[in-house]
């Protein structure tokens, strides 16, 4: 990484964008080095930056979507700062980290993305500060993708992979990306008009999510050792048959057959073939339901009464234990999940879900 200086203190103010993300398809696929095919949302969070030094070296920031005032110390560590806050404070350490001088100065954050509901509000926030902190710099998308992450990691505690990053600074509008999570690759893939993609949010917390995130990924490290090979990226399709424990090969079947999912539905998707894409995320829901076991019931009722309703299919998306669903769907079908889903999930005893059309939308950028 190419060492850079900070903007001179009453340098001009700088307006970051950066979208949230849904996942079309591959879960649970990033850290075990294979793939995903996500989308950037046209919805993010804006983050306007105006360097100042009147009140010492820090960077004090307030959002639209938090309350109160984030304080940080430039000289920012681990543990110090809590809460909302600590998804800058991370930003900003690692950024140092990596040799980058931070400027200190206010920082005022709007956002459309939904907190906590799976379309990764946490990355478009941290893509949107690392953008606005370090707007004259020549730090890569790559480079950018990796602080971001070990902000996530490390500074906050939560122990994601780089899916959301990427997703949030290589999105385009009308476009998904195939990423590689063994060379980092991103190959964008049209997405035309003809089908409609819906994000059904369940409004249910997640339950447990820190816990049973690290518990599946240490199935897959666990699975990986037992075939002695360093990812699941590195064995056949069908090595989860080689594996003596019945856990670990439910665990290692998902993450193989998801692999093969992902490419076959980037494929789908590439010909317009909604059908068989739609084919593809009902696979992989059931794969997370059975094999992976991280839905919920609530989860599991939104997606089968939207393909009852007439998607062409339907998948939890995101890591799980709540969160969203994402549908494919034809137009009217789509008028009718919308109108009609809510009440049938609702009687059914579980949170009113919110439904809402998304389109891929551009990924982060200066404003
Ligand atoms: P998700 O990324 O699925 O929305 P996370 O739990 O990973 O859910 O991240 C949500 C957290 O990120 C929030 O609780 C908050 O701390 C922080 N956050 C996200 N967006 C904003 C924002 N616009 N302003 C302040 N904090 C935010
Ligand atoms: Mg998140």
């Amino acid at each position: 990484m190419s060492a850079t200086t900070s903007r001179d203190i009453g340098a001009p103010t700088v307006t970051a964008y950066a979208p949230g993300r849904v996942n079309l398809i591959g879960e649970h696929t990033d850290y075990n080095l294979g793939y995903a095919l996500p989308i950037a949302l046209d919805l993010g969070t804006t983050v306007t930056f105006r360097p100042a030094d009147d009140h010492g070296p820090m960077i004090s920031a307030s959002s639209d979507s938090e309350s109160g005032t984030a304080t940080i110390d430039l000289g920012t560590r681990p543990g110090e700062v809590s809460g909302w806050g600590a998804y800058i404070a991370g930003c900003v350490w690692a950024l140092r980290g990596a040799d980058y001088e931070v400027p200190a100065g206010r920082m005022e954050i709007t956002s459309t993305v939904p907190v906590g509901s799976g379309l990764s509000s946490s990355a478009a926030l941290e893509c949107a500060v690392l953008l606005a902190l370090t707007a004259e710099s020549t730090l890569s998308g790559h480079e950018l993708a990796r602080i971001a992450q070990r902000a996530e990691n490390d500074y906050v505690g939560a122990p994601t992979g780089l899916l959301d990053q990427l997703a949030s600074l290589f999105g385009r509008a009308d476009t998904a990306m195939l990423i590689d999570f063994r060379s980092l690759e991103v190959t964008q893939v049209p997405v035309d008009e003809s089908a409609t993609i819906l994000v059904i949010d369940s409004n249910s917390p997640h339950r447990h999510a820190a816990g049973e995130y690290a518990a599946r990924r240490a199935s897959c490290e666990a699975a990986a050792a037992a075939l002695g090979v360093a990812s699941l990226r590195d064995v056949d399709e069908d090595a989860w048959r080689r594996l003596p424990d019945g856990t670990q090969r439910r665990r290692a079947r998902h993450i193989l057959t998801e692999n093969a999912r992902v490419l076959a539905a980037s494929v789908a998707l590439n010909d317009g073939d909604v059908t068989a894409l739609g084919e593809l995320m009902d696979a992989s829901h059931v794969s997370m339901r059975d094999d992976f076991e991280i839905t919920t019931p609530t989860i599991d009722l939104i997606a089968e009464t939207a393909r009852l309703v007439g998607a062409y299919g339907a998948r939890m998306t995101g890591g799980g234990f709540g969160g969203s669903v994402i549908a494919l769907c034809a137009s009217d079908s789509a008028d009718r999940i919308t109108v009609e889903l809510p009440d049938i999930v609702s009687a059914g005893g579980h949170p009113t879900p919110t439904v809402r059309v998304v389109r891929p939308g551009p990924g982060a950028h200066l404003l």
